[in-house]
């Protein structure tokens, strides 16, 4: 397909009808696929055709949109998963086993925390937890000989610290790993982690990408740049036959640009499961359409909303990187001149007392666990989700008691903050 701009690939990337076909990207509903034979079949099974045989592997649907989402990331090769959590899951299993370590961000998406800190470290993979505003030599400090990957989030849910990803590229390359980034906040509407050294993206297509809260899902894009074969011993998954699938050598087989891919698809596909039903990738892709008209108004809106929050007198401190003086404004414009995301976090000087108060007062804001929806959301952590943390416990979480998370949706800017001026007048 020809090269065309972010705004034109949110439209028309990942599926080109021929002459009489649907004209949108058809719901192929359907867990099988027949054949004329099973020679047919085997080659299938064998690599050595391309097709479909089973939609626990792969769906045409969902492939198709996640060549879209390929495509706007600049990636080689792409997946569609269940889950953002499936996601990060796939992306680090597909180079991790039992016995290695991975160097991460410490400011990540709570979820993402617990499947690293909990679950993956009871499957034997050890995980170093960095301050991303550490020093190189700090980040350097905490590469072992087994580590395998490097991770952060691009914009951290809910902190909302921008990583610095060009030093966690180096630093990951430096040590022969690739550098995974969750880019679930800006969408790459805002940010191409590739463009600054990131190998791998993922994200949670529940937010932005599906945008209007109708399916959960996950994506895994490969940059096809990280030369796997260079590293054979740390990366025997990859470099070396797979047992398990016909003896096939993914990186001999399918080249730099398909061979992580392509192992996650047989490989973990095969035995976890989590893949994306067809309808809700169809879903994904409606989502996707308007991407690009998203993005702009989230931020947009975003910007106002923080700008009137941060002139409230009752309000004690605003976060949002997109505003000048905030701590992370000069590597937002480094990474994301054109905008961060929608995802305003605040405290009033009332505490949690006056946070209490204030969603008691909201109107058009929903009170909801999600975020990066294309209507208005919002979250007091410590009187819901982590109701069970005592102040000191939140304080040590990077959630403080006072802290409300706002979801700036795509309404009239006018309206969402009338909203707040009634919420804040009763506090
Ligand atoms: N990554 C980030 C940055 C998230 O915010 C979330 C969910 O909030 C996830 C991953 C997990 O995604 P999902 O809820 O789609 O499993």
């Amino acid at each position: 397909m020809q090269n065309y701009r972010p705004g034109t690939d949110c439209l028309h990337a990942g599926y080109v009808p021929e002459s009489g076909e649907p004209r949108n990207i058809p719901i192929i509903q359907s867990t099988t696929f027949r054949y004329g034979s099973s020679a047919a079949m085997g080659a299938l099974f064998d690599l050595e055709a391309q097709g479909y045989f089973y939609t626990r592997l792969q769906n045409p649907t969902s492939d198709r949109v996640a060549a879209k989402i390929c495509a706007l990331e600049g990636g080689s090769a792409a997946m569609l998963t269940s889950s953002g959590q499936a996601a990060n899951f796939f992306a680090l299993f597909n180079i991790c086993s039992a016995g290695d370590h991975v160097v991460s961000s410490s400011t990540i998406y709570g979820g993402t925390f617990n499947l690293f800190a909990v679950t993956m470290k009871r499957m034997g993979i050890d995980f170093t937890f960095v301050d991303p505003g550490c020093s190189k030599e700090e980040l350097d400090a905490a590469f072992r000989p087994n580590t395998k990957a490097v991770f952060g989030e691009t914009i951290a849910n809910p902190a909302l610290i921008v990583l610095d990803i060009e030093k966690f590229a180096q630093a990951a390359h430096s040590h022969g790993v690739p550098l995974i980034v969750d880019n679930t906040f800006p969408t790459p509407i805002n940010c191409r982690p590739f463009d600054f050294g990131a190998d791998i993206v993922t994200h949670s297509t529940t937010k932005y990408m599906d945008g209007h809260a109708n399916c959960v899902g996950g994506a895994i894009v490969d940059s096809g740049k990280f030369d796997w074969t260079k590293y054979p011993d740390k990366f025997p998954g990859l470099c070396t036959p797979d047992d398990s699938y016909h003896g096939v050598t993914y990186t001999e087989r399918f080249g730099l640009a398909g061979a992580f891919i392509t192992k996650a698809t047989v490989q973990l596909m095969r035995d976890f499961g989590a893949s994306p039903a067809p309808m809700n990738a169809y879903f994904l892709n409606v989502g996707l359409e308007t991407l690009h008209l998203r993005m702009p108004q989230h931020c947009a809106n975003a910007q106002a909303i923080a700008r009137y929050l941060q002139d409230h007198p009752k309000v004690a401190w605003v976060s949002y990187p997109g505003l000048e003086g905030d701590k992370n404004y000069a590597l937002a414009q480094k990474y994301m001149p054109k905008g961060t995301c929608g995802v305003v976090a605040f405290g009033l000087k009332g505490g949690r007392a006056a946070a209490e108060t204030f969603m008691a007062g909201l109107k058009l804001a929903s009170i909801a666990t999600h975020v990066a929806d294309a209507k208005t959301c919002v979250l007091h952590p410590a009187s819901s989700t982590h109701r069970q943390m005592s102040d000191q416990e939140l304080e040590a979480a990077g959630v403080g008691a006072d802290l409300i998370r706002l979801s700036v949706g795509i309404e009239d800017a006018a309206d969402i903050q009338a909203d707040l001026e009634g919420a804040l007048a009763a506090v």
